[in-house]
């Protein structure tokens, strides 16, 4: 099998009005623009990607996207055997630098095709399965403290066991929402915060104390990823689980953060991470430092979801039990690219068991949703 051409598709998909995402990273997000990748071969198989397009948080969109790909990726990838994933994806990870989510979904599309080409699920792959499902948590906007109380409760109706709620936009408005969201859902449900970086060094403790009155069991990125350095000093002060995001792209980072002792987390993605390969040796690598991993999201759609439970359900360095993940992505949509929806219900993501990530394009959707202009 030999990689013909690779395909871009821009593809803008409109959110459930009522589950917009509002955050501590600035702006709400009403629709989700994404790149969907189609690697073709000389056989009839097709090797599926999705790169989330957010620029606030990693530099790419849909142009940029698709130019890396036609300009660097495609040429060094045609006429190759896509099932030597491993080969490739280190060749193009120095095509250019950064751009993680471009080269996530052109490095999933090969494990796509690797799948299909030997007739099983990506996550036999990597090893098989560590658990029968990936335990998952809901994410609470940063809106007003009643329109959030009345989202956790309607996520704790659908089964959702675990939640966090979006902070860092003004301490008492934070305070507020979170006394209002625990008492919407009572004292059982695991519930920890995300501010994505919204905080100062010096607003972090004193609101995170707060915080903590509403029975909070960890704090994700609570400052900006400029602030990395802060974050030892931060942690060792409230005493809770730190989660690092926006602050952990690469295994460089991950170690980096070890090291100063910054986190106790990482939520890696597919897609920060560049790729299933490289977000699974964060993972490892975090297992042998004693440290956890849970899975985060930029609210993908089938594929880029697919890619990460594949993931998630094979890799022991993450500790979606413990650390619930944040495969729900599907759930934020009225409508999705795929001919059948994931078994991702509430609480538990599953992955299809068909040949590579197991998932397949609903042409008639891709077109209803495609960019043009
Ligand atoms: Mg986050």
């Amino acid at each position: 099998m030999k990689i013909t051409r690779i395909e871009t598709i821009p593809i803008r998909v409109p959110l459930k009005p009522e589950l917009a995402i509002r955050s501590g990273r600035g702006g709400a997000h009403h629709v989700s623009p994404f790149l969907l990748v189609k690697v073709h071969t000389d056989t009839d198989l097709i090797g599926l990607g999705e790169a989330s397009c957010t620029p606030r948080w990693s530099g790419e969109d849909q142009v940029t996207g698709a130019h890396l790909i036609r300009t660097y990726l495609e040429p060094l990838l045609v006429g190759e055997n896509p099932i030597e994933v491993e080969r490739l994806a280190g060749k193009f990870r120095l095509a250019f630098a950064a751009n993680y989510f471009t080269k996530a979904a052109v490095e999933m599309a090969l494990w796509d095709l690797a799948g299909k080409a030997a007739g099983k699920p990506v996550y036999e792959l990597l090893g098989g399965k560590c658990r029968e499902f990936v335990p998952t948590k809901w994410s609470v906007s940063g809106v007003a403290a009643a329109e959030a109380a009345e989202i956790a409760r309607w996520a704790q109706t659908q089964g959702f066991a675990a939640m966090k709620v979006k902070v860092g936009t003004d301490p008492d408005a934070d305070a507020e929402r979170v006394r209002a969201v625990r008492q919407a859902i009572g004292p059982k449900v695991k519930l920890g915060v995300d501010a994505n970086g919204g905080w100062s060094a010096a607003m972090a403790a004193p609101t995170i104390a707060r915080l903590r009155e509403s029975g909070i069991s960890f704090v994700e990125q609570p400052l900006a990823p400029e602030d990395n350095v802060l974050l030892p000093a931060l942690r060792k002060t409230i005493g809770l689980p730190v989660i690092a995001d926006e602050s952990v792209y690469t295994l460089q980072d991950a170690m980096m953060l070890s090291r100063i002792g910054a986190a106790d987390v990482f939520s890696i993605y597919v897609g920060k991470a560049g790729g299933i390969g490289p977000a699974r040796r964060i993972a490892e690598f975090a297992h042998s430092a004693g440290l956890k991993c849970t899975i985060g999201s930029n609210l993908e759609l089938g594929v880029g979801s697919a890619a990460m439970v594949h993931l998630a359900i094979a890799t022991a360095g993450i500790a979606a039990e413990e650390f619930p993940c944040d495969i729900i992505g599907p759930f934020f949509y009225d409508d999705d690219i795929v001919r059948i929806p994931l078994p991702i219900r509430p609480g538990e993501a599953r992955p299809n068991a068909q040949p590579g990530l197991g998932v397949e394009l609903d042409e008639a959707k891709v077109e209803r949703y495609r960019v043009r202009n």
